[in-house]
């Protein structure tokens, strides 16, 4: 039997308190979807009037539903299936407070590896600063416990430890020269290689570090994406920097297993994508469907902070000479602005320091003064961090720049970037409340999940209170209202990925990306607004997730 569809809704949620963060109706009852849309909002009474012989009837029981929530910075397919395979000594994650900790784990992992396999291990950004021993173990420290594997660890984005194995393996020795834009630490007594790699000096390991297979790629990509469910994240912004993974996401979707919307982030430098790959092929920001679209380009300036990388005007903490690292040179930097502001494609440039703040406003004012365009939505990821001058977030608002702060790193390592930047710098750290008062558009991207779990309700509840998990509260009064925080996970995020006609309110027309909380987190204490347990979450009208 074939039939057209029916003509009542396939779902309708009922007896609920539907936070729809519309500036009209702010607050509903009852919601009905059809064909992954919402198709009506109201009291319960008049939505249940709607539903056909056939309709799914969810009753909330009292409970709050709000829109599924956005992060627009992650790095999920390159780090997903890290996720399912690697050994895990991130503090943040397991059980970690020394280097015999993370020796233990390793030994662990050695004694059912096979002889001269790679064991490649994570750890967190900063860990040498929160465990006991103050500092990352060495190459003799791995080699005592794995002698016969090589041995990698990563200690977030921007440092890897290798065994001496590991380093024979990739031919460094005390000789190798520092790779332009990376460093190879040495023993200031014998010379010999320390096993510490920062920056681009990790790509002469990881190159010869065997890589996940593609069937691997794909397992840890539908993996990553199902945890972001179960955090009523129902859409990201996925940084990629290579074919596989956008090759992957096509995949996933064809196969029914992609349950999560992604927007891809090409990296366009630094990367196996070329801009001109996707200039040469026509494709804007937008390209795709509601569930796997272009969300524009990536490219980054300086190193991370949590290399010591990140690059400033004045030098680091205790390092008068260490400004920082830039890996791409202003010339470079206009050039591939132009040209993908040109094509129609938006640029999210990294920038942490304020020096790479300058050098991104640079080209971001040079391109749209050679071609005015209003609406690029252009990003700077990691913006509004810190040293948001007057001066910077005037720029910002005069060329219409996006900030994308990420305060899950103020949560996680406030205290240990504190200690490498200093608390001058850092009067007005993750300065939300400023950054709205001087009008600039702010959304919430986490960087995870190699560092920490992807979970915007941690960061909207850390945003809100300023209640760092290292104890302190910081700068309470950079605290921003739960209505602010959460826009900038929905109503903004939606906006900033081009999608605000689809996303970001519960209206009709709109998709049914729906969370439902066990709590109203507006009616909590907003530092619980972390430790909110998500109940269930639709996207597009079907239950992708229920606890
Ligand atoms: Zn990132």
């Amino acid at each position: 039997m074939s039939r057209r569809p029916l003509p009542y809704p396939e779902l309708i949620l009922y007896n609920g308190k539907i936070r729809t963060f519309a500036n009209q109706n702010p607050s509903c009852e009852a919601l009905a979807c059809s064909g992954s849309r919402i198709v009506a909002t109201g009291k319960s009474d008049d939505v249940r009037r709607f539903a056909g012989p056939e309709t799914r009837m969810i009753d909330l029981q009292g409970r709050t539903a709000i829109p599924g929530l956005t992060d627009t910075h992650v790095h999920l397919s390159e780090k997903g299936t890290a996720e399912m395979e690697l050994v895990d000594c991130r503090d943040f994650y397991v059980e970690v407070h020394s280097v015999a900790d993370i020796l233990q784990r390793l030994a662990n992992a050695a004694a059912t590896a096979p002889r001269g396999s790679w064991l490649i291990a994570h750890g967190s950004p900063m860990q040498d600063f929160r465990i006991a021993d103050h500092r990352f173990p060495d190459k003799h420290d791995l080699d005592r416990v794995c002698p016969d594997n090589p041995v990698t660890i990563s200690f977030g984005a921007h440092v890897t430890i290798a065994n001496s194995l590991a380093l024979a393996a990739a031919k460094i020795t005390r000789d190798t020269p520092d790779p332009a834009g990376g460093h190879i630490k040495h023993d200031s007594q014998t010379g010999e290689p320390t096993g510490e790699l920062h920056e681009r000096a990790q790509l002469i390991v990881k190159k010869v570090a065997p890589e996940f297979n593609y069937l691997q790629l794909k397992d840890g990509i539908v993996f990553a994406l199902n945890q972001c469910l179960e955090r009523g994240v129902t859409t990201v912004h996925d940084i990629v920097r290579y074919a596989e993974p956008v090759r992957a996401y096509q995949e996933i979707y064809k196969e029914g297993r992609m349950h999560a919307r992604v927007s891809i982030l090409p990296r366009v430098i630094e990367s196996m994508i070329e801009s001109k790959s996707l200039t040469e092929l026509g494709l804007i920001t937008g390209f795709g469907n509601e569930w796997l679209r272009i969300g524009g380009v990536k490219m980054s300036i300086d190193g991370g902070i949590t290399g010591r990388n990140a690059c400033f005007h004045e030098p680091y903490e205790n390092d008068e000479h260490n400004h920082g690292i830039i890996r791409i040179q202003q010339d470079e930097l206009n050039h591939t602005v132009q040209v993908c502001h040109d094509a129609g494609l938006r640029c999210c440039v990294h920038a942490i320091g304020d020096k790479a703040f300058d050098m991104a406003l640079d080209a971001y004012e040079n391109a749209i003064e050679h071609s005015p365009r209003k609406d690029h939505r252009h990003r700077i990821e990691h913006m509004g961090n810190w040293l948001a001058t007057p001066k910077l977030m005037q720029r910002m608002v005069r060329s219409g720049i996006v900030a994308i702060p990420n305060i899950a790193f103020a949560y996680y390592i406030g205290d240990a970037i504190l200690d490498c930047v200093g608390e001058r710098r850092l009067t007005k750290a993750f300065p939300f409340r400023t950054l709205l008062k001087n009008n600039v558009i702010i959304a919430g991207g986490s960087d995870s999940p190699g560092y920490w779990p992807v979970d915007p309700l941690r960061d909207i509840a850390c945003a809100a209170s300023r209640k760092m998990r290292w104890g302190e509260v910081w700068i309470p009064e950079e605290r921003i209202t739960v209505a602010e925080a959460f826009a900038m996970h929905t109503t903004t995020a939606a906006w900033v990925g081009f999608e605000e006609r689809d996303k970001g309110t519960l209206e009709v027309g709109k998709l049914a990306d729906i969370v439902v909380l066990a709590d109203d987190p507006f009616a909590i204490e907003p530092e619980k607004i972390k430790d909110l347990k998500v109940e269930l979450t639709l996207v597009g009208g079907e239950i992708k997730y229920q606890a």
